[in-house]
């Protein structure tokens, strides 16, 4: 029987493949009570299972592949942090000699009161941590069964499968990489948890939030997947079969098309020259934004590199992996942002607990707060200066005063440098993230003392919205198009134009194709985003005529009613 499921695209492209299911680790487990004689014997058990479940994450940390996103480090890091918390490893053995239960039963329990006190968080990010808990008891169990691993019935090798869960782990999808399934989907997840973000790192077509796909699907089914739509359709008939496998060609062969625009330069068709440029989290992901034609890095978010760990690192590991990505550029420009630490980016041993992270002790807040930790950035990010285009970003500037603060800073410890003759680029440029209202609405005085501007829309539609980005509740009134965000983008760009700043665009919004020529029309000439988004964004510059986007701009940017908006827009992408 075909039928076709909904759920939310999380990366795209489109596989075409067997069905094959992932046995799913119930949480649901038996009760029964144990003679007193089993007991020491059920404790080993426990112990046993436990160590394994370490062992297989210190595993996956050191064969850690190339191809996992930054963050991952990050999310098994977590998922050591919950298997140790004692809820979960002291909590069942003390349950199993005090009431003489199975393990299984001590760990269900265990489980239940940690979700509970996670869904007592306010904050929507930390009860979505509770799916982070499920995952790790899961491996725990799949342990205590003798079947470690948490791996599908049998690997395929004969015909492409895509990966059917009901839910999957950061560290699933980096595990089950190497039998290269053809696409992911789950039952559960949300388009900004830590698999959707693994799953776009890893380039495979994933879907997510297809609630009963798991029960509906059997082992062998014929899928369509659609990572852009977000739609599975389930033993498709011949006709939509083949309507399919052509989308699926021509989708290849655009990607194959627009891979060979990699040397091409970005002019619109009246000839203004626009830069694009990557957004990368640590020094090899350069490879992959040379592969994609950048020619620059517009934003190296420099805080990736050192999740995750108990410390931030010296001073000369630092100044290697950033000579490391000036050397690897040769020449064009690496913007590296100093720390952006603090809300849901945080030290490990100094997590800060504030009432409102996103509005506390971040980025630049942090770094002034902690002067050893920001001297120590700084004097590796100016030695650095020496061995390429470096230049240097301040994230979360929302006042004059921290803007001079961190002058001073880099003034200082460019005498430091002086005084022990350390070479670095006297002539280093200091830009600016807009990211917070107040600074956008005074920027004439950050755009008179910065050298460029860089506009963060993730931050900056938060924060102007007053949507929490990584609140899937109101995830639906995060909106780009929005007129005050429009308005706010339109002074940045037009006003740092007028004051001959250079300005760019380094959130999500740069690199949608939706809003390319819209950024254009209000004068934008950098963008920078994934190193994957750039070929295609590039192809939608070498399209765009500016004379000819103007006027429709200007009636979206003087228009207050969204769907007018929207209208618009479409015609102007027309
Ligand atoms: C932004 O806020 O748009 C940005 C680029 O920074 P981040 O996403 O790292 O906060
Ligand atoms: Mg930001």
């Amino acid at each position: 029987m075909s039928f076709t499921l909904h759920g939310i695209a999380v990366s795209s492209g489109i596989a075409i493949a067997y069905a094959h299911l992932l046995s799913h680790t119930s949480l649901e487990v038996a009760h029964y009570v144990l003679p007193k004689r089993f007991i020491a014997d059920e404790i080993a058990r426990f112990d046993a299972a436990l160590q394994a479940t370490r062992n297989e994450f210190s595993s996956l940390r050191s064969n850690r592949p190339s191809y996992a996103a930054a963050e991952f480090d990050a999310f098994l890091e977590l998922h050591q942090m919950i298997l140790d918390d004692p809820l979960l490893s002291v909590g069942p053995r003390e349950m199993v000699e005090r009431e003489h239960c199975n393990i299984e039963w001590a760990i269900k329990v265990q489980t239940d009161t940690l979700v509970a006190q996670f869904d007592e968080f306010e904050d929507a990010y930390l009860r979505e941590r509770q799916t982070d808990v499920k995952q790790v008891v899961a491996r725990l169990l799949k342990q205590l069964s003798g079947q470690p691993g948490h791996q599908p019935a049998a690997a395929r090798r004969d015909v492409e499968t895509i990966l059917v869960a009901h839910d999957l782990s950061p560290a699933d999808l980096i595990q089950f990489r190497p039998q290269q399934y053809a696409a992911f989907i789950t039952d559960v997840g949300s388009a900004t948890s830590h698999t959707a973000i693994v799953a776009r790192s890893l380039n495979t077509p994933c879907v997510v939030g297809l609630h009963h796909a798991r029960e509906l699907i059997r082992e062998d089914d014929l899928l369509i997947l659609d990572g852009e739509q977000g739609v599975l359709i389930v033993n498709p008939d011949k006709a939509v079969l083949a309507e399919y496998k052509l989308l699926q060609s021509e989708w290849e062969l655009e990607r194959k098309k627009l891979k060979r625009l990699r040397t091409a330069r970005a002019n619109t068709l009246d000839g203004a020259v626009i830069e694009l440029h990557a957004n990368i989290e640590k020094p090899e992901d350069i490879i992959e934004a040379k592969e994609n034609g950048a020619t620059g890095v517009g934003l190296f978010r420099s805080e990736f590199l050192f999740l995750g760990r108990d410390q931030l690192p010296d001073e000369e590991e630092q100044f290697e992996a950033y000579r490391a990505a000036a050397a690897g550029m040769k020449g064009h420009p690496v913007t590296i942002r100093t720390f952006d630490l603090g809300a849901d980016k945080q030290i490990k041993g100094a997590e800060r607990v504030a009432n409102n992270p996103a509005l506390g002790l971040r980025a630049i807040r942090l770094c002034l707060a902690e002067p050893q930790l920001f001297r120590t950035q700084l004097r590796a990010l100016l030695r650095a200066t020496h061995y390429g285009n470096v230049k240097i970003l301040i994230p979360m500037l929302s006042s004059v005063s921290e803007l001079n603060q961190t002058l001073q800073f880099i003034a200082t410890t460019k005498q430091s440098l002086d005084d022990e003759g350390i070479p670095y680029d006297r002539e280093v440029k200091i830009g600016g993230m807009i990211e917070i209202p107040a600074a956008a609405l005074s920027l004439n005085v950050f755009a008179r003392q910065l050298d460029f501007l860089s506009i963060g829309t993730n931050d900056l539609i938060q924060y102007t919205l007053a949507i929490d980005r990584t609140d899937e509740e109101v995830a639906h009134l995060y909106d780009p198009l929005h007129p005050a965000v429009l308005y706010l983008l339109s002074h940045v760009i037009g006003t740092a134009n007028k004051l001959n700043v250079p300005v760019s665009v380094c959130g999500e919004m740069a690199g949608e194709l939706a809003y390319t020529r819209l950024l254009l029309g209000m004068g934008l000439r950098q963008f920078s985003m994934f190193s994957a988004q750039v070929p295609s964004i590039k192809q939608r510059v070498l399209t765009t005529s500016l004379p000819e986007i103007a006027a429709l701009t200007q009636k979206i940017l003087r228009s207050d009613d969204p769907l007018k908006i929207r209208e618009l827009l479409d015609k102007l992408n027309a």
